[in-house]
């Protein structure tokens, strides 16, 4: 083959990379928008400089036709941990759901699923507790009765929990820790529709953890 040819095959390949990356661009940029919004809310609720947006009388009757939230978050149903509050947002502005340990079954699944596919939603973020009460009722072990058992049976069965050390030393926080990767790796398991769009960078699925005390929101790498 000529050397020209392989020049212009070369910078053929280049302009293909160079769209590609243009065409994925404003994805990402939504996404880290999303992020900061979120980021800069949990500083202001942290610090205790709340701005309460779309706390109106005005934003109820405007959303009352359609939704349009930025994000959805699946968190503990703990009443210390509301996600609206925590992220400093209004009226309209999270698609959330709320189980004991941010558990999920197929019910949550497809709730989040509702979100991306006819809300528009690009950011999911599964959010965890420091000193979870659903978490702690599996750590401590003891006994556990009626519905509270599928709870912790539930978050025994996980397999990211299994993998922790069996004399660790900070078996709480780490099983926090695992609980909420285990989310993450279940919507990309579990849901076809999600995975799809994770694989399309047009979904972002994070995990957070929030501590009660300080009030900040970290989130966790995998
Ligand atoms: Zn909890």
């Amino acid at each position: 083959m000529k050397t020209g040819t392989i020049l212009l095959l070369f910078f053929y390949f280049l302009l293909l990379m160079m769209a590609g990356i243009a065409c994925r661009a404003p994805q990402k940029t939504k996404m880290a928008t999303v992020i900061e919004q979120l980021m800069e809310g949990n500083h202001r609720f942290a610090s205790m400089h709340q701005s309460h947006p779309h706390d109106t009388k005005q934003r109820r009757v405007e959303i009352s036709e359609a939704q349009h939230p930025f994000a959805a978050i699946i968190c503990c149903s703990d009443s210390r941990v509301p996600p609206e509050l925590v992220f400093d947002q209004g009226l309209g502005d999270l698609f959330v759901v709320r189980t004991a340990g941010n558990l999920m079954s197929g019910l949550e699944i497809g709730s989040i699923e509702y979100a991306v596919e006819h809300l528009g939603v690009k950011e999911v973020i599964i959010m965890g507790h420091k000193e979870c009460g659903a978490l702690k009722a599996f750590a401590e072990g003891g006994t556990v009765s009626g519905h509270i058992k599928d709870i912790v049976d539930s978050i025994k069965s996980e397999q990211e929990i299994r993998q922790l050390p069996a004399n660790d030393k900070n078996l709480l926080n780490d099983c926090i820790r695992a609980n909420v990767l285990h989310g993450i790796h279940q919507l990309k398991l579990q849901s076809t529709l999600l995975a799809s769009r994770i694989n399309n960078n047009e979904l972002q699925v994070l995990g957070a953890c929030y501590d009660m005390r300080s009030g900040v929101v970290e989130l966790i790498q995998e």
